[in-house]
This record gives C-alpha cells, structure tokens and sequence, in this order.
C-alpha cells in the first residue's frame, strides 16, 4: 500500500510511519513541523519507500503518484499546542481534513480520522462509549481543540455519506511513549521531565480526577488495524485501565527514583474529570486491545527521556 500520513513527524505520525515500512508499504509523509520534528523521522530519511514532503494540510495539496490511504493525523495536539495555535488549529481540523477528504476521493482511497476523546469534552457519562455524545463548551478555551475534531468527523461522515469515501474515525484516549517532547503539557511527559530534573510533580487539583494512559506501540497497532479495516467507526482507542492523576505520579516518581514530591495548583478550566474509554467495539471490530500495562510503558518511556539527556529537560525539549 502507499499510504498519505498527515502530521507524520508528530509523536503518534512518526511512529506510524515506522509500522507502515516494517510490514512493507510505502509512506508520503506530510508535515509543517509547526509541533513535530524532522528529528523524528531522520531515520526514516534513507529508508526505501519513505517520502516526506513539508506541507500545511490547510493549503490545497495535489499529491504526486497515487494513494491507497490517507491517515490525518496533523493538528496541533496537546494543550500547550492548542492554546498557542488555536486558530491553526481550528483550520487543521476543518481546511485540512477536507483537504486530505478530496485527495481519499480523488484517489478512492481509504481515509483515517485522527479523532480524540476530547469530543467527548468533560463527560457526564462514564466510561465513555462510542454513543456517548459529548459535553463540551463550544467557547471555551479548549474549544478550538475539540470542536475542530468535532466538526473533521462530522465532515468525514458527510465525505462518506455523499462521495462515498471510505471513511473510518478512531478517538484516540492518552497516549504517551518515546518521542513525547517534554514540554508539551501533557501529564505524562511533564511529570517525568519534572522528575528526572528533581523538581516536584505538578498536579492541578487534588490529583484525584483520572486518565487512562494508553501506550504509543498498542495505539499505532489499533491505526493499522483501522486503516486495513472498512468499518467507518468511531472507535475509541485506548487504555481501559483508569488511573488517577496522583497515581500516575506515584508512579512516575517511583519509575525514575525521584524524590522530588507534587505540588498541587488549582484545575484549568474545562478539565475533565474523569475519562476511561468503553473499547468493546474496537475488539469486536478490529480486534484491537492494548497490551503493555501502564508499569512498562513507563519504563520505557522513562528510558527514552534518559537518552535525550539535557534536551528532554530544556528549552530544547519544546
Ligand atoms: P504531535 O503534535 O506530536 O503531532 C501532530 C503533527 O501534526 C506535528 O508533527 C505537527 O507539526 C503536524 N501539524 C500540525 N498542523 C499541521 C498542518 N496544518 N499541516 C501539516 N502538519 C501539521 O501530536 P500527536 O500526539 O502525535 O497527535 C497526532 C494526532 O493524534 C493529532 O491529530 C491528535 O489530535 C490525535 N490525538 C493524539 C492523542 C495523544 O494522546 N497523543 C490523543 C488524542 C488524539
């Protein structure tokens, strides 16, 4: 297969594109590197079958050669992203996704929406099934990050309904690993950047909101899973196992033999509360479920931040 990865130099995209040529099939890599790095698909540069081409998904794109998939990953992703492109951010989830639409169309390929589990917002059902249909204030500050994956699966449907494009939507829950940067302002990242530079662990709130933390290599198995299937989904993608905040901090002060200790600072606005996704679909679907428990993914995520030394720590690390 040739298969279009949007947002490829991202943490999940890099990943995926390395799935991609280990089972065989050719990659063009599209990014703006406007919250990835080349760095992490540097690798991949000499790799047969790898192409990466610096493209902004909002602008019109005309692919050279053919496409047998189209994976849109590209958005600015983590909170400390969003809130600092809101307005990209809006336009990768609207102009780019039905940019990356009428290139599946045109080349009757298969197309796969990144989604999140932030279109559930901050939910009042729990655990949150595929037919939950949300919470979220449509102005808040968080607003630019879910109504844009909002509104790109709305209009993946209407692709679906209207052109029939095969579409497929996965809601991707947590997900942490190597090539996570630690300045991000995701929980995961941050608590180990702050551990390994000594520095108590910031919890907002009491710690006892909770996350499911899924890790990076079940995650991208649940993307090929999704890009090989036909099914238009949604799919929620992620680890069951809840934990809560202060938990993970535990955890993440015991993985890397800090001692720093937490510090508590009041909760952001819009921050949910609880989240844990119902994954019953994705097994019976796609027979997808994940594997590495939260204890060893830590580890390895850990390890990685090691290896980066002082720029997972730094200025660098952004
Ligand atoms: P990331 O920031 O590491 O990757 C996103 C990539 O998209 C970056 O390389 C960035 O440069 C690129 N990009 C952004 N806007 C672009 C544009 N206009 N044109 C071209 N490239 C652009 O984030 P990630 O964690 O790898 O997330 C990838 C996707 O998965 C996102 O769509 C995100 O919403 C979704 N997602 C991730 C998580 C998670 O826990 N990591 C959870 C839910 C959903």
């Amino acid at each position: 297969m040739r298969v279009v990865v949007s947002g490829g130099c991202g943490f999940l995209g890099s990943h995926l594109c390395e799935a991609l040529l280990a089972r065989g099939d050719s990659v063009h890599c599209l990014d703006n590197c406007s919250s990835g790095r080349t760095a992490n698909i540097a690798r991949l540069l000499s790799v047969p079958g790898f192409r990466y081409q610096e493209w902004d998904v909002t602008e019109p794109f005309v692919l050279p050669g053919r496409a047998d998939a189209v994976v849109h990953l590209a958005s600015p992703a983590s909170p400390f992203d969003y809130h600092r492109l809101p307005l990209e951010t809006l336009a990768a989830g609207s102009r780019g996704t039905e940019n990356l639409l009428r290139t599946a169309a045109h080349h009757s390929a298969r197309f796969v929406l990144a989604s999140t589990s932030e279109v559930y917002g901050d939910p009042l059902a729990h655990p949150q099934d595929e037919d939950y249909w949300g919470n979220v204030n449509p102005i808040g500050p968080r607003s630019v990050y879910d109504e844009a994956k909002r509104f790109a699966e709305a209009l993946s449907m209407a692709y679906r309904r209207s052109r029939g494009v095969d579409t497929g939507i996965v809601r991707i829950f947590n997900t942490y690993g190597p090539r996570m940067r630690a300045h991000d302002g995701r929980v995961v990242s941050s608590f180990i950047r702050q551990a390994l530079a000594g520095e108590p662990l910031t919890i907002f709130g009491d710690g006892s909101q909770t996350r499911s933390f899924c890790y990076v290599d079940d995650l991208v198995r649940g993307l090929l899973a999704m890009i090989d299937s036909s099914a238009p989904g949604p799919f929620n993608l992620g680890n069951p196992h809840e934990r809560t905040v202060r938990e993970l901090a535990e955890l993440v002060l015991s993985t890397t033999g800090a001692s720093s200790g937490m510090r508590f600072l009041p909760l952001p606005v819009d921050d949910p509360v609880r989240r844990r996704p119902v994954i019953s679909r994705a097994r019976e679907e796609l027979g997808w479920h994940p594997a590495v428990p939260l204890e060893e993914g830590l580890r390895r995520t850990v390890s990685w931040f090691r290896s980066q030394g002082e720029d997972s720590a730094t200025e660098a690390g952004r």
